[in-house]
């Protein structure tokens, strides 16, 4: 079992057994969408008005950390729309020509998923810009003087668009968006009734204390408290009667090396590092990456975002710098 990847948010989930549960357990209506609750009282307005003028809901763009239920959303929309959904993302569609061929392909009403849509190619995002704002698609026929432009009429679909990072995006796409949302992280009794929820759809037997201790664990994001869950069912089963109480999370937990603030053995030797080199000095982000061995975007996306949350971080002007919480936080963890 691959232990760092516990708290992984990536997408990519481990195998085909991984995927099936994730379809199973993702929420397809606003009642068992937990949480977000700004966010759901906004987009349950848009979509009763585009109900009732009979015309398809606005673009909409969710950006935030991943895990905190991007996907989910845009799957909830389209249900509660009665619509289609395309899923695509945006290194999947590498030139103009791809992106054509999808919008021409969607029907009337249909949604299409962009996922990492910060990283389409500007000649993509053009061609975007005109489809989202009127529904039209300009190409390009032939070659040289002959080459002429036509003007494609598109039906009328919603784009939702989900990015990590919102000022990634270039603010002509950006613009495009009538509705644009931050997920935040989740408050931890919400990650326990996910929990919950989950066990129960899992037929999985869990104690409301150890469904507690999971919450706290579970970096505030559903996709990390949804693994948890499932590794420490794995461990209950192959190590008691199934029942995952405090005793069986306790020592699941130790095993997966997930402290009781949710941080893995790689935020921790983040800030460990940045402690040793740097003090509570304020640290560049690449100089973080140089020592820690990930990439910029990995702690830009992932780590950052929830010891921000936590207050184990700080971002200054100058840089990053360990908090006097988190280095009392490294200080009691044992062997690192
Ligand atoms: P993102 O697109 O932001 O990376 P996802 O939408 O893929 O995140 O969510 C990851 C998983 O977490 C989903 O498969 C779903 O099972 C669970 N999940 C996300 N949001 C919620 C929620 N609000 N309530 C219950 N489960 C959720």
């Amino acid at each position: 079992m691959a232990i760092e990847r516990i708290v992984d948010t990536s997408t990519h989930a481990d195998d085909n057994e991984e995927q099936e549960i994730e379809v199973t357990l993702r929420p397809q209506r606003f009642s068992d969408y937990v949480g977000q609750e700004r966010l759901k009282k906004n987009l349950k307005l848009a979509i009763d008005a585009a109900k009732k003028r009979d015309e398809p809901v606005d673009h909409v763009l969710l950006y935030g950390p991943p895990g905190l239920g991007k996907t989910t959303m845009a799957t909830v929309i389209a249900n509660e729309m009665g619509s289609n959904i395309r899923v695509t993302a945006g290194p999947a569609i590498e030139r103009a020509g791809d992106l054509a061929s999808i919008l021409t392909n969607l029907a009337d009403g249909d949604i299409l998923f962009i996922d990492e849509i910060h990283r389409l190619s500007r000649s993509v995002e053009e061609v975007l810009y005109s489809a989202m704002e009127d529904y039209k698609l300009d190409i390009v026929i032939g070659k040289g003087p002959a080459a002429r432009s036509v003007r494609l009429d598109l039906p009328k679909f919603t784009v939702i668009g989900a990015t990590t990072r919102a000022g990634a995006l270039a603010a002509p796409l950006r613009d495009r968006f009538g509705i644009t949302h931050r997920l935040e992280f989740y408050s931890a009794p919400e990650i326990e009734l996910i929990i919950k929820r989950a066990a129960r759809l899992l037929s999985s037997d869990i104690e409301p204390d150890a469904a507690a201790m999971l919450a706290g664990r579970a970096r505030l994001t559903p996709r990390i408290a949804n693994r948890l869950l499932k590794r420490v069912r794995d461990y209950a089963d192959v190590n008691g009667d199934g029942i995952i109480d405090t005793v069986i999370a306790t020592r699941a937990l130790q095993l997966l090396e997930v402290d009781e603030l949710g941080l893995d053995p790689a935020d921790r030797r983040l800030l460990a590092s940045m402690i040793e080199h740097y003090g509570h000095d304020p640290v560049g982000l690449t100089t973080i990456a140089a020592l820690t061995g990930d990439e910029t975007s990995t702690i830009e996306d992932f780590h950052e975002p929830y010891l921000l949350q936590m207050g184990l971080l700080e971002r200054t002007p100058r840089g990053r710098k360990v908090t006097a919480k988190g280095a009392k936080h490294i200080g009691t963890q044992p062997g690192r």
